[in-house]
């Protein structure tokens, strides 16, 4: 058992059950012990770490990113001071691929823009300063700190590591999924019944015994995102695993080294992570006044913004083993088995501006 688990172990035994989300919030986040924030712990990201993220497959990822916000930024009137920002950057190689690809395309936006970073984990921002040394970035522990202004936001595999609430549907009723000891152990549990369950819509006819995941922090950070980029200007564009549609299913994960762990054996200790419901982030940024488009597959959108001819054209210039790579890394980002079709993007956009890059096809959006 982890050092969190202990803690965990001892909690439950003292003041009862925690429910789902306090358990996941302490696996990541508690400021000792969480897989992110610890200051022991490592986030490991990477082919020798726990999981692997699109920018760490491939350069082509960060750089068609970084090009979407230079196009964002004309379509926004190139506002002449804008702040680029990525929620949780992990160790910092999207946006150095986004900048690089910016800076050679874009230099007017690359005037414009200043690097704004939201990381908890002590090392990861280190990982960031060394990537990013030239960028000058500023870090904060949330959106919230982010001053005021326009702005182009980018998050990729921030919104899964966010915590989730499960409901129970139990005799007509929804119950709170919770944590708690038997014989030693961290079990599963169901808990008591929720007086105002917060569902989704689609929630509703869920069947006797099935389990619904609610981000109460995702909904709050996309809301702050529609809220903020309605009033100040600005886009976002959010990459990551989950539903179009707000769908029953437990999709708590937890991974180390590449593979899939029991949740409860060592908390703090592995990656923990559920799908997102990427309905729920678009009713929650366009209920606070921003315009939704998506979530497209995220094999159609990098496809569309070129991931072709850009892959073609880096290919031409490297030897055998590299273009290879190249070839091979394109593929798993944008292929249906692979990230091409469970990986999605949602953006979101002021209103009034029209459609963001890749999300121009009539027939599709907006969301709502
Ligand atoms: N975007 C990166 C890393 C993804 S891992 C990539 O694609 O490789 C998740 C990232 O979000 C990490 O940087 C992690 O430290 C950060 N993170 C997790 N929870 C967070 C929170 N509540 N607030 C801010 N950052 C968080």
């Amino acid at each position: 058992m982890s050092a969190l688990g202990a803690a965990l172990l001892g909690r439950i035994a003292e003041s009862g059950p925690i429910s789902v989300e306090d358990f996941m919030g302490a696996c990541l986040a508690d400021p000792a012990h969480g897989y992110y924030a610890g200051t022991r712990a490592a986030a490991r990201i990477g082919g020798a770490g726990d999981f692997i993220t699109a920018p760490e497959i491939s350069q082509v990822f960060g750089e068609l990113l970084g090009l979407w916000a230079a196009e964002t930024w004309r379509l926004l009137g190139a506002p002449p001071a804008i702040r680029l920002v990525e929620l949780g950057p992990g160790r910092g190689t999207l946006m150095a691929d986004a900048l690089r690809a910016i800076g050679a395309v874009a230099p007017a936006f690359r005037t414009a823009l200043r690097v704004h970073l939201v990381e908890i984990s002590p090392l990861l921002r280190e990982a960031q300063r060394a990537a990013l040394s030239g960028a000058e970035p500023t870090w904060h522990d949330t959106l919230d700190q982010v001053p005021r202004g326009p702005l182009i936001v980018l998050a990729n595999e921030f919104f899964d590591a966010l915590p989730v609430r499960q409901l129970v549907r139990r005799g007509g009723a929804w119950r709170e999924r919770t944590v708690t000891v038997d014989d030693g152990r961290l079990v599963f549990a169901i808990g008591a019944v929720v007086a105002d369950p917060p569902v989704e819509p689609a929630h509703a006819s869920a069947a006797e015994g099935a389990i619904v995941e609610i981000c109460p922090a995702g909904r709050a950070i996309a809301a702050a995102l529609g809220r903020r980029i309605a009033r100040d200007g600005g886009a976002a564009l959010i990459v990551d695993y989950g539903t179009a549609e707000s769908a029953p299913g437990d999709s708590l994960q937890a991974v180390s080294r590449h593979s899939t762990v029991d949740a409860l054996a060592a908390p703090g200790e592995a990656d923990l992570t559920a799908h997102v419901d990427f309905a729920a982030l678009s009713r929650a940024a366009s209920a606070a006044g921003a315009v939704a488009y998506g979530p497209l597959p995220q094999g159609t959108l990098l496809t569309r913004l070129g991931i072709v001819a850009r892959t073609a054209a880096l290919a031409a210039r490297v030897r055998d083993m590299q273009r290879r790579l190249l070839t091979t890394g394109t593929q798993r980002l944008i292929d249906p088995a692979h990230m091409g079709t469970l990986f999605k993007t949602l953006a979101l956009i002021a209103p009034g501006v029209g459609a963001p890059p890749g999300f121009e096809d009539p027939a599709e959006g907006p969301s709502r």
